[in-house]
């Protein structure tokens, strides 16, 4: 499935995801943030990257679907979305999908976080897009209005180190 712009009620949650990956910036990680929302938009869990500690597994996005897994019913998780302020990574984009949740909304996109990165030397994993790890799933992103925002937040981490 080719991804679907973002609406603006999407943007509401996907603003919340770039504070949080504000947040996990400024306490030493990296910046990324995510949020799981119910069918009715209630939010039901926020999580951000936690990767500083030295586990490079712990992005927000498998800690959500980890968390659906052992807290939301396997019936209602495919009603449920991911909000998350960058595409999926490989990892995510499966665990997601292995727990059934639903739709995925980006804020950035792994195109762009591989452009904001250049420079920097590549990760261990390849920067599949979402739709080429879980086909059916159904995604929509980037979110034009959020990229200043987002580029700034990389530039950040990468001048870190
Ligand atoms: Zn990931």
């Amino acid at each position: 499935m080719e991804p679907t712009a973002p609406t603006a009620e999407d943007l509401v949650h996907l603003r919340r995801c770039v504070e949080l990956a504000r947040e996990a910036l400024d306490a030493g990680d990296e910046p990324f943030g995510s949020v799981l929302v119910a069918p009715d938009g209630a939010v039901l869990r926020e999580e951000r990257n936690r990767t500083g500690g030295g586990d490079q597994t712990r992005h927000p996005e498998l800690d959500l679907a980890r968390w659906a897994a052992a807290h939301v019913p396997a019936d209602a998780r495919p009603a449920c979305t991911v909000y998350t302020s960058g595409e999926h990574c490989p990892m995510c984009s499966a665990g997601h999908a292995w727990v059934g949740l639903g739709r995925i909304v980006y804020a950035g996109s792994t195109a762009q976080l591989a452009e904001w990165r250049s420079g920097q030397a590549p990760g261990p994993v390849a920067p599949l897009p979402i739709g080429a790890v879980a086909p059916d799933l159904p995604v929509s992103g980037p979110a034009p209005e959020l990229a200043d925002e987002l580029r700034e937040l990389h530039a950040r981490a990468a001048a870190r180190g």
